[in-house]
C-alpha cells in the first residue's frame, strides 16, 4: 500500500525495481507519464543512504522530466533510472545488464547520462541497448552543451524581467559538465563570475581559465550576488536555506533544486525571482528528443524559446502573485491530457527497433 501511495501521490505509472546479483545491479526506473510520448530521462548512479532515498530521487527526478518534455512541447514523457553504487557492482557487467533492461522496454524508456555517468559506463549501456543516446557523437552534439546554452536563455530573460543590466555577478555551484559550460558562456557575454565546487581543484581551473572567484562550497549558497546557479545536485533550496540567499536571482541546470513547493513560496516572499528548473534547463532534452524522435540536424532554435518561456511564466507569476515554481508546475500539467494510459508506445524515432 505503501508502495501504491507514492506512486499515487503525483500519478506515476510505472515503477521497475531490477536486480541482478551475479552483476551487483539494483535500482529503480521510474515512468512517470507517458501521455505524450515514450518516457525520455537520464540515467544516474549514486551512493544513496538507502533504498527509499533512491526511490525517492527516481520519483521526483522522473515527474520533473515529464513537465520538462510538456512545457518544451516535446513528444515526449518523462522516466528517470537511479543505479545503486555499492561496493558490490560490477560496473561494466552491470551497465550492460541494465541494457538488457532497456532493451526490453522496446523504446517506452529511452535514457541518457545524468549524474555519476561516464563514457565507459554509456559505452557499456549501448553494447546491450539501442535506447540510449550515446555521446560523444558529432551528429547529436554536446547534450550539456545544448543544457548550458537553455539555462543561460532562461537566466538573460530572468535579468532582463528583473532589470537587472550590463555586468552582473552569477554564482556558480557546482563547474561539472554544465556548469563548467555555462561559465565559458556567462565569461563570453561579460559577467563576473564566482564559482565553487566540492573538487577543488576543478572550481580552480574553471576560475583560471574564465577569471572567477572560488567561494566554498558551504558558502555558495549564501554569497551575494545577482544570480546563484545551482548546477551540482537537486534539493539545494528547502525553506530554511531560502534565508541565506543573497542573490536576486535563482536559476541553474540542477534538477529539483527546491525542496518543495514551500521553498518555492519562501524564495517568492523573500523577492528572490526563481527561474524554474525543469523550464530553463531542458535544453539537452529537447535536444535528445528533436534528434532521436524528429531527427532534426540542430535545436539550438527550440532551445532559444526558452528565453520567452521563461518570461512568460515570470510575468505570469507576478500578475497572479504566485511563486514562478507553482505556475510552470499549472502550466506543465495543463499540457498534459490527464487521461492516463499506457499508449502505443512502439517506438517512432530513430534508432528503428529490428
Ligand atoms: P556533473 O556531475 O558533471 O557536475 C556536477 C558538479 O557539481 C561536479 O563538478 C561536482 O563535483 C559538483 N558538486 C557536487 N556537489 C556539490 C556541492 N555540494 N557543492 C558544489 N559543487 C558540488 O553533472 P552535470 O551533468 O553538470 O549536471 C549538473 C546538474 O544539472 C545535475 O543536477 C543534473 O541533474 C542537472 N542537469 C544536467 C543536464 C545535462 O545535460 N548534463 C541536463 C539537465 C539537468
Amino acid at each position: 500500500m505503501e508502495m501504491f501511495n507514492r506512486l499515487g501521490e503525483h500519478d506515476h505509472e510505472q515503477v521497475i525495481a531490477f536486480n541482478n546479483n551475479a552483476s551487483g545491479l539494483r535500482g529503480f526506473l521510474a515512468i512517470h507519464d507517458t501521455t505524450r510520448g515514450s518516457a525520455f530521462g537520464g540515467v544516474r548512479i549514486w551512493r544513496y543512504e538507502n533504498d527509499d532515498a533512491a526511490l525517492n530521487d527516481a520519483l521526483r527526478l522522473s515527474r520533473a522530466m515529464t513537465y520538462k518534455a510538456s512545457l518544451a512541447e516535446l513528444p515526449c514523457g518523462g522516466g528517470k533510472t537511479v543505479l545503486i553504487l555499492h561496493d558490490g557492482l560490477r560496473r561494466e557487467e552491470a551497465f550492460a545488464d541494465f541494457g538488457c533492461m532497456v532493451e526490453s522496454l522496446a523504446g517506452r524508456y529511452f535514457c541518457a547520462r545524468d549524474v555519476g555517468i561516464t563514457d565507459a559506463d554509456l559505452a557499456a549501456l549501448a553494447s546491450t541497448t539501442r535506447f540510449v543516446a550515446r555521446e560523444p557523437s558529432p551528429e547529436l552534439g554536446d547534450i550539456s552543451e545544448h543544457t548550458a546554452v537553455g539555462v543561460w536563455h532562461g537566466m538573460r530573460a530572468s535579468l532582463e524581467f528583473a532589470g537587472i543590466k550590463g555586468r552582473a555577478r552569477v554564482a556558480i555551484q557546482g563547474v561539472g559538465s554544465v556548469g563548467q559550460l555555462l561559465a565559458r558562456i556567462l565569461h563570453r557575454e561579460g559577467m563576473e563570475l564566482i564559482v565553487a565546487d566540492v573538487d577543488g581543484a576543478r572550481a580552480a581551473a574553471v576560475a583560471k581559465e574564465v577569471g572567477a572567484r572560488v567561494v566554498s562550497p558551504g558558502d555558495a549558497l549564501s554569497t551575494e550576488c545577482d544570480v546563484l546557479a545551482p548546477c551540482a545536485l537537486g534539493g539545494v533550496i528547502s525553506s530554511e536555506s531560502a534565508a541565506q540567499i543573497r542573490a536576486r536571482i535563482v536559476c541553474g541546470s540542477a534538477n529539483n533544486i527546491l525542496t518543495n513547493s514551500k521553498a518555492g513560496d519562501e524564495l517568492a516572499r523573500r523577492g528572490i525571482l526563481y527561474a524554474p528548473d525543469y523550464l530553463v534547463n531542458a535544453g539537452g532534452l529537447i535536444r535528445g528528443a528533436e534528434f532521436f524522435l524528429l531527427g532534426r540536424a540542430e535545436s539550438m532554435t527550440s532551445i532559444a524559446k526558452i528565453y520567452a518561456r521563461t518570461r512568460h511564466v515570470l510575468e505570469v507569476a507576478r500578475d497572479r502573485a504566485v511563486s514562478p515554481a507553482a505556475i510552470a508546475d499549472e502550466l506543465a500539467q495543463g499540457r498534459l491530457v490527464r487521461q492516463k494510459r499506457f499508449g502505443n508506445l512502439s517506438w517512432r524515432g530513430t534508432p528503428k527497433p529490428s
